[in-house]
């Protein structure tokens, strides 16, 4: 039976602000995993803490809501105990760049094969609008009313540096364009990075769809370029100042789970005989 978005979305309403970016990521999310025909539930949508991280209880999958910063660590964990899950990790920049930045740089360097799915607004938005280590210099925040003055985490870069073999950027208010990145980063085979631009309606006036919509250039459609050519992407991004949508990177080499010692392909956990996944939700 074919897959359709339908099946992702959930009769629970999402919190967010109206016009949030997040709603456009969610959207997207669901075109990518019902083109690739993945059913609900072969997906697990592992969420950090932040407006954000609210998708892993709108999404129409199996969810964690995990701890602050901990994305990365528990959908490894998700993905090593059965492979054959469809594992998207969210979260958002203060989340995923702040307090979990570490777990980045060694789920990129293991090439792990998971998703993940940064919600960047440059703010803290549920705590009410700190800066956050992606947020521009001179934005001024709660925490920085005279501007912020500290070099903003330039996660590209720092993924592609680290090792990671998908890097891509994408922007919410480009539902198509994003859920195009999303299938490609799920249908990549080890760790894909997108991050993507979701304005914080409320609390950042600087960073807002039509901000983004001025400064955003795109490496799609441009014959010149290669995402397999590493310094190629280093360079895009550092001269677009990181302003640039599209897939910046991609090569191949084994995944972490792949060469685990000891583990064949069976996963891990599985269902005692007799028992559904439904089964499991009427417990729950
Ligand atoms: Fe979205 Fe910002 Fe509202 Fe949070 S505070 S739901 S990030 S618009
Ligand atoms: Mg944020």
């Amino acid at each position: 039976m074919a897959v359709v978005l339908e099946e992702f979305k959930t009769s629970v309403k999402p919190t967010w602000c109206p016009g949030c970016g997040d709603f456009g990521v969610m959207n997207a999310l669901g075109r990518a995993v019902a083109s690739l025909g993945i059913p609900g539930h072969e997906v697990v949508v592992v969420s950090g803490i932040g407006c954000s991280g609210k998708i892993s209880q709108h999404f129409g999958a199996y969810g964690i809501h995990t701890l602050h910063g901990r994305v990365l660590p528990t959908a490894t964990a998700v993905k090593v105990a059965n492979r054959s899950l469809t594992v998207i990790a969210a979260g958002g920049d203060g989340d995923g760049y702040g307090i979990g930045v570490g777990h980045l740089v060694h789920a990129a360097r293991r090439n792990v094969d998971i998703t993940y799915v940064v919600m960047d607004n440059h703010i803290y938005g549920l705590t009410t609008g700190q800066t956050s280590p992606t947020s521009d210099p001179g934005m001024a925040t709660k925490t920085h009313p005279r501007g912020a003055f500290e070099e903003p985490v330039h996660p590209l870069a720092l993924a592609i540096v680290s090792g990671a073999t998908f890097v891509a950027q994408g922007f919410s208010g480009d539902v198509n364009g994003l859920a195009r990145i999303l299938a490609e980063a799920i249908r990549h085979p080890g760790f894909a990075l997108v991050n993507v631009f979701s304005p914080c309606v409320t609390f950042n006036k600087v960073n807002t769809y039509a901000w983004y919509r001025e400064s955003l250039t795109s490496v799609d459609g441009d014959p010149d370029y290669d995402p397999s050519d590493r310094m190629a992407a280093l360079s895009r991004i550092e001269a677009t100042r990181g302003l640039v949508t599209g897939i910046l990177y991609r090569s191949r080499r084994p995944t972490f789970e792949s060469q685990l010692p000891g583990l064949g392909e069976k996963p891990l956990a599985v269902l005692p005989a007799g028992l559904s996944g439904e089964d499991l939700e009427d417990l729950l």
